[in-house]
Formats: structure tokens, C-alpha cells, sequence
């Protein structure tokens, strides 16, 4: 089949072309990203392949249905980027990658949460500066905490595994239960109590209209002084400029993201030559206490195999059957 596979990085090349040895699709790469300016680029194409910031609104997916394309192979879980009422009018079908390596993401919130807690990030500095000072650099212990998980799916499930090597309390929070964490003896409590109790943290839920913001003032108030906050699921469950008005005013303890609301005019893109224009973003990068990666939870080399074989098997059953057992129920 001859895919248009946007938003592509060498890596992306290099596993791609490996996942497609033996199915061996045509397939067409752009560096751009997929939105309503560049989706005409693909119009003689059955089946586009876009990532996590292509911007997949009505406008886009119009250009693509009114051409070739069928098939729209995510080469991610999330699909909160994409107006899903349009893609079902326009009988797109639109396929994901529902798990990849939910370790990979779940490994990465210990990673910042450990570096914030023992600030390696600024030791890590000073020792090849020669200052072996360390003035300012006193840490925290997840021992005897209580760490929220809000969002028990894939991956919550396993940060809460995790926690468990941390001697500390556990408590969820979920529209679904998983038993997993039940078996844990992990309670299930409410999101008031999640804010209330916690004194760390961890986003896992999807970006939908009942999940943006959700960490907001009215939510911040309600947590404790010096709180940890960790967010490696949307960029858009957080108000932002709430966030930074509690991290002025040292409510906000720690911060670590991986995801940020505005990035899709950040992350994956070399900008160290650039001015950035996000003053928001810019005096984040300012606070000692602040950790940002720019959306590299996922970026395992076990992670990107399984993207690539997952999205290529899933055109190729699309191919075969007209359907495919990934596909987002519109
Ligand atoms: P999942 O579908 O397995 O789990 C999501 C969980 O959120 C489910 O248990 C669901 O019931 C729960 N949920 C839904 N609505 C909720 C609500 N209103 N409040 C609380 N919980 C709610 O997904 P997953 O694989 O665990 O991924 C979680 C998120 O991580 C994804 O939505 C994605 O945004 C993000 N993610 C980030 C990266 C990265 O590289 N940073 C990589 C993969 C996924």
C-alpha cells in the first residue's frame, strides 16, 4: 500500500523501514507535520501515518477523504488530536498503537521524580564545572509519601507497581477500576481525596473536555504545601498558568513534564538557535525545582519497535480484511 508517513524523524525512518521488510509497503516519508496545510501533500495516498502533535481536525481530514486516503495509522495511543466525529462522517478509519511500552513511559516518571527529589540535575553541573558545593541541592525521599495516581490504565497500572519498592502509601484514582491495582490493596479513592491526600502526584489519564484542566487553581488549593506534581500523559490536563502561579507562590513543590499544552510549537524540533516565542514555557525552564522532557517518555528503542511493527501490521490487516483489530471506535 502506498502510505504518506508525516512527521518523521531519521529514527522513525530507521525503524520503519525495518518493521516493513516483508510487507513491504511503499512508503512515502515528509518531515512536516499533518495538518490542514500540508494534508493536500497526501492526497493521492490511501493511508496516511501521523504522530502525536499532527493536528487531525475537520479541515484536514476533509483534504484527505476528498482524495485517496482511507486509512489514517496512528503511530501512537493517544488520539485526542484527531475531531473523531468528522473522521466517522468522512468514513475514515482511523487505526492506533494502543500499547508500545507502557514501562517505558512508567520508568520515565521515576526518572524525573528521582532526579527532582535528589537534584541530579543540578549536581550533575556543577561537577563538571569543578564546584563540588552543595549548597542548595538538600533533597526529598519518595519514602513514606503518599503518592496519587490518577489514571490506572497501562501505564498508571505499572507506575503503581513500581511505587512499590518506594515504602510508600499508594492511592488511585479512576472512572474505571483495574484490578491490578486492587490486587495491590491500592484504594480507590476520590479525586478531592487524590488532591487532599497526595504529596506526590501522577498523571495517567487521557486529554479529554472532562479531563483538561484538571489541575487547576480551585484544584491546587485543595493540595498540600510543596506539592510534587508529575505529568507524562497530556500536556492539557494541566492550566498551565496556574501551575507556574503555584510554583511562584512555592505551593508547588516539584514539578516534572514531559508534556506541555503548547507544544506542538516545541517539542521534536532543534530550537537552541531560534528565539522562543513562549514566555510561559521559557520561565518554566527558569525554576531550580522544574524538570522538563520534551515528550521522550516513550522513546525506547524496545518502545519505537513496537510502533513501527504495530503500525505496519495494522495496515497490512487493513489491507487484507478492510478492518483492523486497532482501530479508534468512532
Ligand atoms: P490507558 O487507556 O491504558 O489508561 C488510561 C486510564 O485513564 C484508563 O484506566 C481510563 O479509565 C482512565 N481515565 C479515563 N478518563 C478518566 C478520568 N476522567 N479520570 C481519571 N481517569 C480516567 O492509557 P495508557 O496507555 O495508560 O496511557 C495513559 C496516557 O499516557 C495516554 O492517554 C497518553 O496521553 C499518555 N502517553 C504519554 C506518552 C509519552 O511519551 N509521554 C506515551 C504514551 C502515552
Amino acid at each position: 500500500m502506498n502510505i504518506a508517513v508525516f512527521s518523521t524523524k531519521k529514527y522513525d525512518r530507521q525503524y520503519l523501514q525495518q518493521a516493513n521488510r516483508e510487507a513491504d509497503h511503499c512508503l512515502t516519508y515528509f518531515e512536516a507535520s499533518l495538518n490542514r496545510l500540508t494534508a493536500a501533500t497526501a492526497s493521492e495516498y490511501p493511508c496516511v501515518s501521523a504522530f502525536v502533535n499532527d493536528k487531525l481536525d475537520r479541515a484536514t481530514l476533509e483534504l484527505l477523504a476528498s482524495g485517496k486516503t482511507r486509512l489514517i495509522a496512528m503511530r501512537c495511543a493517544g488520539y485526542n488530536n484527531i475531531d473523531l466525529e468528522a473522521a466517522r462522517e468522512l468514513k475514515l478509519l482511523i487505526v492506533r498503537v494502543p500499547a508500545y511500552s507502557p514501562h517505558a513511559v512508567a520508568e520515565h516518571v521515576i526518572a524525573l521524580l528521582l532526579t527532582l527529589y535528589r537534584t541530579t540535575h543540578r549536581s550533575y553541573n556543577r561537577v563538571r564545572e569543578g564546584n563540588f558545593s552543595l549548597d542548595g541541592l538538600i533533597g526529598s525521599e519518595v519514602s513514606g509519601k503518599t503518592v496519587g495516581i490518577i489514571g490506572t490504565g497501562k501505564i498508571g497500572g505499572i507506575v503503581a507497581e513500581l511505587f512499590s519498592g518506594f515504602n510508600c502509601e499508594r492511592i488511585a484514582y479512576d472512572v474505571n477500576r483495574n484490578p491490578v491495582i486492587e490486587e495491590m490493596g491500592i484504594p480507590y479513592v476520590s479525586l478531592d481525596e487524590i488532591w487532599r491526600r497526595s504529596q506526590i502526584i501522577t498523571l495517567h489519564c487521557p486529554l479529554m473536555s472532562s479531563t483538561k484542566h484538571m489541575v487547576n487553581q480551585a484544584s491546587i488549593a485543595q493540595m498540600q504545601d510543596g506539592i510534587t506534581l508529575i505529568n507524562t500523559s497530556r500536556g492539557g490536563l494541566i492550566d498551565t498558568k496556574a501551575v507556574y502561579q503555584a510554583l511562584k507562590s512555592k505551593k508547588i513543590g516539584h514539578l516534572g513534564i514531559d508534556v506541555y499544552e503548547e507544544e506542538e510549537h516545541l517539542f521534536f524540533e532543534d530550537l537552541s538557535s531560534e528565539i522562543i516565542q513562549d514566555d510561559l514555557f521559557m520561565r518554566l525552564t527558569t525554576f531550580p525545582n522544574v524538570l522538563i522532557t520534551g515528550h521522550q517518555a516513550f522513546f525506547t528503542n524496545r518502545a519505537l519497535t513496537n510502533i513501527a511493527d504495530t503500525t505496519i501490521s495494522n495496515i497490512s490487516e487493513f489491507e487484507r480484511t478492510g478492518a483492523c483489530m486497532n482501530a479508534v471506535q468512532l
